[in-house]
């Protein structure tokens, strides 16, 4: 600061002190002049952008005039706009295309069914069929969406508060069931899911088979172990976690780092191996001969151009059904596109495939044998409603084929071990 002030000081005190002012007053007079000029522009703008308003709302207020009922003046003003006219029914068709993306279609009864048994013939035919879903098999559960406008996210990040209960009550739906009995009976060899809501490990699907590109409600893991441990819980690990903030506040019993929830928000790369599972789905993507979308706008999903071989030649491509009452970017490329609710297809689809459409029973359900409780001082460090085990689980009587489906599903580095504990602690 002090040099410049001398350098002020200087300037007033110097002899020829007139002859830089006036300087200094021509400077004044032709920086006015120029702002004058410059004022004057901005207004003539102004004007002309506010006449070219008028004349946009004029022309639209004339073209919601049936043609009848046009004067010759009005006629004669929308020869004279011929540009604004275009430029109008330009806007006025891409309004009308998003409403019609937006909408719901629903195919008659007779269509779906139709649709739905040559969907039935493909899957018999097809040696490598792979699912990807979305929010939509999960609505039946009263699961909200997870990114759409009223979804979990995206009411997080407004402020509001998320029903966190609602989430740890919903089961699997009759579409992850189903799911499950296809990949049973090797008719489907993997799920790729954008759903962060649990509800396919829920379902008995085993993990070799299932790859949660968005990250796992229940889940964290300690990445500073190394491979990366995982900790599945009865609750929802994600209370205190957000965008670029994933600590759930618990550590690692191992290295005592602090774990991490496993979900993947817009605009951050999801890098966990499990449960994200980017291997599986990509060469499941690789190996497919048909895919089957069920419930997801594709939105998401079709960014990810690994899972749809896009650089093979069309022909040489999987073939593409999507079921979904919305319009999807991918509806284009699809053999065909069903416009039906998940529950209603998939209950048609087991009925032409012969298959029993199974049951969800919380007794089978493979998360109470995988989830690792939490220690004493752990306990209060959560305030999310549990998964309750059902009372069968809790009796000491033996249920073999539960037994069965729960230890065939691999949790992460624990899995089996964990569930052989499990038991052998019952049975003592
Ligand atoms: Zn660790």
């Amino acid at each position: 600061m002090a040099p410049l002030l001398i350098c002020f000081m200087q300037i007033s005190f110097c002899p020829a002190r007139s002859l830089v002012r006036s300087s200094m007053d021509a400077n004044t007079n032709s920086g006015s002049s120029a702002r004058a000029e410059r004022k004057q522009q901005e207004k003539a703008k102004i004007i002309q952008r506010e006449k070219q308003r008028q004349t946009v709302k004029t022309i639209s207020r004339l073209l919601q005039k049936a043609e009848g009922e046009r004067t010759q003046e009005d006629r004669a003003l929308l020869q004279e706009h011929q540009d604004t006219v275009q430029e109008l029914s330009r806007r006025q068709s891409r309004r009308s295309l998003l409403k019609r993306k937006q909408e719901e279609v629903f195919d008659d009864a007779e269509n779906l069914k139709a649709k739905v048994k040559q969907l039935a013939e493909e899957l018999q035919q097809a040696k490598h069929v792979v699912i990807y879903t979305g929010a939509g098999i999960s609505t039946a559960a009263s699961i909200p969406d997870y990114r759409g406008p009223n979804g979990v996210w995206t009411q997080l990040q407004k402020g509001r508060s998320v029903s966190a209960s609602d989430l740890s009550r919903a089961e699997p739906t009759l579409t992850h069931m189903c799911i499950w009995m296809l990949h049973k009976v090797k008719m489907v060899q993997h799920v790729v899911s954008q759903n962060c809501d649990g509800l396919h490990l829920r379902s008995g699907l085993p993990r070799h088979a299932l790859s949660e590109l968005h990250g796992n409600m229940f889940i964290e893991v300690c990445d500073s172990c190394s491979p990366a441990r995982e900790f599945i819980r009865l609750f929802d690990v994600t209370e205190r976690t957000a965008l670029h903030r994933h600590g759930t506040g618990r550590l690692c019993p191992h290295c005592r780092a602090e774990l991490r929830d496993t979900i993947v928000h817009f605009g951050e790369r999801g890098t966990l191996e499990q449960p994200l599972n980017w291997k599986g789905a990509a060469e499941a993507a690789q190996r497919a001969d048909l895919i089957l979308c069920l419930g997801s706008s594709l939105k998401v999903l079709k960014k990810y151009s690994c899972l749809w071989c896009m650089n093979r030649p069309a022909n040489k491509r999987p073939k593409l059904y999507i079921v979904n009452l919305q319009w999807t970017p991918k509806d284009n490329l699809a053999t065909l596109k069903i416009h039906g609710k998940c529950d209603a297809v998939m209950g048609l689809l087991m009925e032409e495939l012969g298959l029993e459409i199974p049951v969800y029973n919380r007794s089978q359900d493979p998360i109470f044998s995988l989830a690792k409780p939490l220690s004493a001082q752990e306990q209060k460090s959560h305030t999310r409603e549990e998964i309750a085990p059902p009372s069968a689980l809790e009796d000491t009587s033996q249920d073999t084929q539960a037994q069965g489906e729960a230890t065939a599903v691999q949790g992460g580095w624990f899995g089996r071990g964990y569930a052989k504990a499990r038991r052998k602690k019952k049975t003592v």
